[in-house]
């Protein structure tokens, strides 16, 4: 469930969802992670921008970057060096 969700970020930073995918894209956002860093990464929310047409090719570039990112940690942690995923330890979310 959570996973179709993830998918919605794409529609969400292009600005295509429906009001209501939208709402229930935001409750998602609100507890994963994944979906904040990629917005972070994106540096802004197009909701709250001008109604003009989003770059959404660059936007596109951006997250598969972000996805190809992903995998290398996920190697990195395979041949060992495991502290690429020990930089979130110390932090709570309330
Ligand atoms: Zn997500």
């Amino acid at each position: 469930m959570a996973k179709l969700n993830c998918d919605h970020v794409i529609d969400y930073l292009n600005g295509t969802l429906s009001k209501e995918e939208q709402l229930e894209f935001e409750q998602h956002l609100k507890t994963c992670t994944d979906c904040q860093e990629i917005i972070e990464m994106t540096g802004d929310l197009p909701y709250l921008a001008d109604p003009v047409d989003p770059p959404a090719g660059m936007k596109a570039r951006i997250l598969s970057t972000v996805f190809e990112e992903e995998q290398k940690k996920s190697e990195e942690v395979k041949r060992g060096t495991r502290s690429a995923y020990h930089t979130k330890s110390g932090e709570k979310e309330e």
